[in-house]
């Protein structure tokens, strides 16, 4: 198939707006997949790893937000500044495959898979990320909740591409979790990510691998805020972490597959939740 090499996101841009059924080519660490072993094959590929601008990550201070280019590896969010930034966002990128797949493949083409084991998504709707979508003829910021729409499926349309993600830098805890069938190199079977804003009073949890999208699982969140004031530090009671972790799971709709049951899925999500809510409050 044709590989067409963009000299710069402008030139990114024309080819994705002039070009037939062509893809994005990243870390290619889904995409290769897809073609190697399920016979996907795009008409032309653009292969965006060499754009140094959407390489790049930059902390807007004043604003108090993590711009994060759609083609940074894992590897660079794991460990130094931005790790220290976006805490859950490092500890979700160390969980993803080996290092070979954390040094290629992105946070773009995470969400440009977007399928609901994807272990950056969970962080991203936590944190109420906005992705920055462009197109030749314009640009849109979607919100996280509104970016993911399916299974595997996208709100990007023909032309576009994700070029970054802006979420806030948060103050008070923040971790992820994720539950497998063994402890390194595995796709989840459940995962969390919890984020406590401990100047708003207000803990956001997310929810991987336990419907089509990502849960956010407002209601337990909502119901949280009235059992505890949560600016500040605060400490939380075994009954109140575990019907957390309950009413979490409740806002969940697994399914059973050849990784898990549903039963299990919602057993460990709970756990993770409230495992997240004890660690957060310790
Ligand atoms: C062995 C192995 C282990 C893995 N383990 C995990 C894991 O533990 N957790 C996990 O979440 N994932 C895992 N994955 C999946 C994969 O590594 C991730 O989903 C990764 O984020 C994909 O990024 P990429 O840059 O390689 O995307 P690519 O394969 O290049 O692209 C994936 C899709 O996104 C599109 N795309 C890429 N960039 C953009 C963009 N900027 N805008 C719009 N669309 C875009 C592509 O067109 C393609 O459809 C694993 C994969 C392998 C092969």
């Amino acid at each position: 198939m044709p590989v067409l090499r963009p000299r710069s996101v402008d030139h990114l841009l024309e080819l994705l707006a002039d070009t037939p059924d062509v893809s994005v080519l990243a870390g290619g660490t889904d995409m290769m997949v897809e073609i190697n072993l399920h016979g996907r094959r795009p008409g032309t590929v653009l292969p965006i790893g060499s754009l140094e601008e959407l390489r790049e990550w930059e902390h807007q201070r004043r604003a108090g937000t993590v711009t994060i280019g759609a083609a940074v590896p894992y590897a660079d969010m794991e460990t130094g500044e931005l790790a220290e930034l976006v805490p859950a966002l490092a500890q979700a990128a160390r969980t993803v495959g080996s290092p070979q797949i954390r040094a290629a493949g992105t946070i773009g083409g995470n969400l440009g898979t977007c399928s609901p084991a994807g272990d950056i998504l969970p962080v991203l709707s936590a944190l109420d990320a906005v992705i920055h979508v462009l197109h030749r003829d314009h640009s849109r910021d979607v919100h996280f909740s509104d970016f993911m729409t399916g299974v595997k499926r996208n709100s990007l349309r023909p032309g576009e591409f994700v070029h970054s993600v802006t979420v806030p830098v948060t103050r008070g805890w923040q971790g992820y979790a994720k539950v497998g069938t063994r402890n390194a190199m595995v796709i989840s079977t459940a995962s969390a990510c919890l984020v406590h804003d401990a100047v708003e009073g207000h803990v956001a949890l997310a929810l991987g691998a336990v419907a089509p999208t990502i849960v956010r699982a407002s209601r337990a969140e909502a119901w949280l805020s009235k059992q505890i004031d949560l600016r500040g530090s605060f400490s939380v009671s075994v009954e109140t972490a575990q019907e957390f972790g309950r009413r979490a799971a409740s806002e969940t709709s697994p399914i059973s597959d050849h990784r898990s049951t549903a039963d299990y899925r919602r057993h460990a999500v709970s756990v993770l939740a409230r495992r997240l809510l004890e660690r957060s409050a310790a």
